[in-house]
């Protein structure tokens, strides 16, 4: 520790990430990426980039990106904001909205990033534990705060919540931006973006990460109404005014545009992910409902570290917690058929 650092940098404990392996070989499921890659069409739309469009900064508003994202949801291009994935989204979300004067209300078991942040940012908040079925209650966020921050389907559990539970919320809360963190929706979650016309209140956040299958090229971004757009664009100009590179700007369009891919491979994931969670569920795993791509399992006779490092020595990475109540669970990303059957090849080996 350094007596140069501020208190809040010594409060702070970094994240750990994922193992991202350079090994091959390994069977990685363990930080949710897809298992297919992006759309061929975002690769051609990378190697397009020369000497000459690089040596050039890239636009600073992103304009075709988020006129896209704008189409597809029936907004208006300045009704999207885009960043380096939907952590830099985030960022400056906290930063920019959620710092009020009322605690920052969000569940606790959820993304580990939020209470980093408002650690970083200074931010006061409260955690409300979720239910013995781990499950998000939204009765418990009608209590005094300043804004509300939700992962819908919730990380790591996979769990979705109803639209019409969002939007009561929102009709409850009009004084009170509530974020919805929709990283996975793409995977079975119901989205709440088309509620952004109809509630001021409302800021929806998605990725590329997930069901476009471009962790590797940070692209996430946020849609809301106006105000609270132009509260993330001040954030973001007094920090980097160019929101993403050229590669990636390139890249998201065409992955955007290319919908029949998404589509297909986002059905793909969902229906590798019901093939696993019925196998977990024959090797008496106890398998959360899941929205996401991704089961959240603990297994009455193992351990979940255990199981973990069994299943590493094995060449199989999944992830898991040490947080209480959560530290049973193993959280697995859902990979090809192919993958899921060497897990499941490995568990049969293990239990
Ligand atoms: N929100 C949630 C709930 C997540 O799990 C993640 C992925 N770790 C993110 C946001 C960030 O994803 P990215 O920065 O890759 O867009």
């Amino acid at each position: 520790m350094s007596r140069f650092w501020s208190p809040i940098v010594h409060s702070l404990t970094p994240y750990v990430a994922g193992e991202q392996p350079v090994i091959s070989g390994l069977v990685k499921l363990n930080t949710n990426e897809s298992p297919y890659g992006p759309s061929p069409l975002a690769l051609e739309a990378i190697s397009q980039a020369t000497a000459d469009t690089l040596r050039l900064y890239p636009d600073p508003t992103a304009r075709d990106l988020r006129a896209a994202i704008a189409e597809s949801f029936g907004l208006d291009a300045n009704e999207v904001f885009v960043g380096n994935g939907s952590d830099e989204v985030l960022a400056h979300t906290f930063q920019g909205l959620l710092n009020h004067d009322g605690p920052l209300l969000f569940p606790d078991i959820t993304y580990s990033f939020y209470p980093t942040y408002c650690r970083l940012y200074g931010i006061a908040f409260q955690q409300i534990p979720v239910d013995g079925e781990m499950r998000v209650r939204l009765d418990d966020y009608r209590r005094p705060c300043g804004a509300i921050i939700l992962p819908n389907p919730n990380a790591p559990t996979g769990i979705g919540l109803p639209l019409a539970e969002v939007e009561s919320l929102l009709r409850d809360r009009p004084d009170q931006v509530v974020v919805i963190d929709e990283a996975y929706v793409d995977f079975g979650g119901e989205s709440a973006v088309p509620l952004v016309r109809h509630y001021p209140n409302l800021l929806v956040i998605q990725t590329l990460s997930k069901s476009r299958g471009l962790a590797g090229l940070r692209v996430g971004f946020a849609v809301g109404q106006r105000p609270l757009i132009e509260a993330l664009e001040r954030v973001k100009d007094s920090f980097n005014s160019y929101p993403l590179d050229r590669l990636a700007l390139a890249g998201a369009l065409a992955a955007w545009k290319d919908r029949e891919w998404f589509e297909r491979h986002r059905e793909l994931i969902v229906a590798s992910r019901q093939r696993l969670a019925a196998a977990l569920r024959e090797l008496g795993f106890e398998v959360l409902p899941s929205s996401a791509n991704f089961l959240f399992a603990r297994h009455p006779g193992k351990v979940g570290a255990v199981l973990a490092g069994e299943l590493r020595s094995r060449k199989i990475l999944v992830r898991r917690f040490s947080a209480a109540r959560i530290e049973d669970f193993l959280r697995i990303s859902i990979g090809t058929d192919e993958e899921c059957d060497r897990l499941l090849a490995a568990l049969g080996e293990i239990l």
